[in-house]
């Protein structure tokens, strides 16, 4: 296949030869997207929040090292940035299933119809969703005003697809309330989503100061909300707890 004329033009951030925590359970490789639409408060790769920037790496160069690693990881992770945001992210994803690994795809769902033509590429075994925050409440996180209805329309796409998900939402109690937990959960609900994640921030490598500075260990979501949360969805859990 000629990648020149086709999935050549992807930017390419980061990547990770091997990595266990991506993609649950497969050995992975992560390929990190450049370009980000969204400002979470948060961010820990705002480095890839341009669509350009020094240190890019070609697609080509990228597929070599995938094409290498044939038979010692299981999967490719699309990440970013916001992976979604680059139109060739579909043929990227087909030329990375054709090599025959399985291929997930991590996205803040900010383009409904992106991530359809993702998925309409029939290479996306597994997709992690962003819920930042209730979906009237996104501006709280991404400092987009109506982000929530670009996500929410993506929840839509997403489950209605049938392409095996989670939904992940990150809590620092500085940014979302108990309340806005209990919200997220049975707005993810109403729609139909049967997994959903709470991944706990962590202070290490964030670099935002005050964010780092207002919390010394990692969030808690106390065991009575947990039991209440996991009432509303089939498959609920806490990511990044101390012991984890
Ligand atoms: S969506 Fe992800 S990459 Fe984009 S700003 Fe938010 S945390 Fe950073």
């Amino acid at each position: 296949m000629d990648r020149t004329a086709t999935s050549a033009r992807l930017r390419v951030g980061g990547f990770e030869p091997l990595t266990t925590v991506d993609w649950e359970g497969r050995l992975s490789a992560v390929v990190f997207l450049q370009g980000c639409p969204w400002r979470c408060r948060y961010c820990h790769n705002s480095e890839l929040a341009p669509l350009t920037a020094p240190g890019m790496r070609p697609w080509a160069e990228i597929y070599e090292d995938l094409q290498a690693r044939r038979g010692f990881i299981d999967a490719v992770v699309f990440s970013g940035g916001e992976p979604t945001l680059q139109s060739d992210l579909p043929l990227a994803m087909r030329e990375a299933a054709e090599l025959g690994f399985e291929v997930a795809l991590h996205t803040n769902g900010f383009d409904p119809d992106a991530l359809r033509r993702a998925l309409d590429s029939g290479a996306v075994d597994y997709v992690a969703l962003d819920v930042k925050a209730p979906f009237e409440e996104y501006e709280l996180i991404t400092q987009i005003p109506n982000s929530g209805l670009a996500a929410r329309r993506s929840v839509r796409v997403l489950l209605d697809s049938g392409v095996d998900h989670e939904l992940r939402t990150t809590y620092h109690p500085a940014l979302l309330s108990k309340d806005h937990l209990r919200q997220i959960a049975a707005e993810v609900a109403e729609m139909g989503a049967a997994r959903w994640i709470i991944q706990l921030f962590r202070p290490e490598g964030c670099p935002v100061r005050w964010l780092r500075e207002s919390i010394l260990l990692p969030a808690e979501v106390p065991p009575a909300l947990r039991s209440e949360l996991s009432e509303l969805i089939d498959e609920f859990g806490v990511r990044g707890d101390l012991e984890d």
